[in-house]
């Protein structure tokens, strides 16, 4: 019997990235994470159910999403919700009518196919820059079959391909995705195991086994740290931290990502429940104060993607 073919939901595709990976990048973002970092700038991301995205400073009160939803529940103003959102089926109907763009829906059901022949219409600028495709997310190992299956059909089409990945997964997925994928960008958010349960939503231990087994057999590995003031920014986390890098053979750089706010007002936008979080971007003296740090460890270390 033959099985069906894996679909995947993804809630972006971004063409002419330069930020996940070299080159010119098309970078596809899947939904469903096992995180829950708090400072995450992908909150659509999150979940692994379609939702809308509502951005009201775009909203004109035109009421054609009102017009458009079967069950009546927009009030007329992006954000406002006439019925219960929890009736909400995001069948995007309102996204659709919506003249502004104020209501999006965050979750697009795609084949392989469809994902691949998206992604390959840019592949004459990825072969000139040296670019490909960047899988992120959300976490988009944790739409295993249908990674796999387009790591599978871009490589057959000689196109380059990096997972960018939280490190959270099944390990045997991670291992399949390394005989396939080119690139592995991998998250280190801390060093430490209760930190990262407090501010990630989940210990690191499965994580820092999954990248020790990464590097064992894979030697293209991009180490991400995302800086964020107050988190893990302090000089003992940022010493283990490149100590472990450094001590990972397949290790060949580690990009620092300064946090930014832009998370913070997207989580608004997509009602994602918990504490709201806030902290001043690093400056840039400090991220290059950090960036020695990782260097004495005698790592290439970049500032940004
Ligand atoms: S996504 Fe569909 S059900 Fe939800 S508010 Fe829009 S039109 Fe209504
Ligand atoms: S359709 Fe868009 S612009 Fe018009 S009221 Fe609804 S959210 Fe606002």
């Amino acid at each position: 019997m033959s099985h069906p073919a894996p679909t995947g939901l993804v809630f972006d595709v971004q063409r002419f990235n330069v930020h996940d990976g070299p080159g010119i990048r098309t970078t596809v973002f899947l939904k469903g994470c096992p995180l829950a970092c708090r400072w995450c700038h992908n909150p659509e991301g999150m979940r692994t159910a379609p939702e809308i995205l509502v951005t009201p400073d775009r909203c004109i009160a035109c009421a054609a999403c009102v017009e458009a939803c079967p069950y009546d529940l927009p009030s007329g103003i992006a954000g406002g919700w006439a019925g219960s959102k929890d009736l909400c089926r995001a069948c995007g109907l309102c996204a659709e009518a919506c003249p502004t763009g104020a209501r999006r829906l965050a979750g697009q059901v795609m084949t392989v196919r469809q994902l691949a022949d998206e992604v390959t219409r840019d592949q004459v600028f990825y072969d000139r820059s040296g670019g490909g495709v960047t899988f992120s997310g959300g976490e988009p190992l944790s739409q295993a079959d249908f990674v796999l299956a387009c790591l599978r059909d871009l490589k057959e089409r000689g196109i380059h391909t990096a997972v960018d990945t939280c490190g959270l997964v099944d390990r045997g997925a991670l291992l399949e995705a390394a005989a396939l994928a080119d690139l592995f960008l991998f998250d280190i958010k801390h060093a430490d195991d209760a930190s990262h349960a407090e501010w990630a939503g989940a210990p690191n231990d499965r994580i820092l086994a999954n990248l020790e087994a990464l590097a064992r057999v894979h030697d293209a590995i991009w180490v991400r740290v995302p800086v964020v003031p107050g988190v893990n920014d302090d000089a003992a986390n940022l010493r283990r931290t490149a100590a472990l890098a450094a001590s990972l053979p397949g290790v060949q750089r580690v990009s620092l990502l300064p946090y930014h706010e832009l998370g913070e007002d997207k989580r608004e936008r997509v009602g994602v429940p918990g504490a709201s979080f806030a902290t001043d971007p690093p400056p840039q003296d400090r991220m290059r104060d950090i960036a020695t740090i990782f260097e004495e460890a005698g790592l290439l270390t970049v500032i940004g993607g």
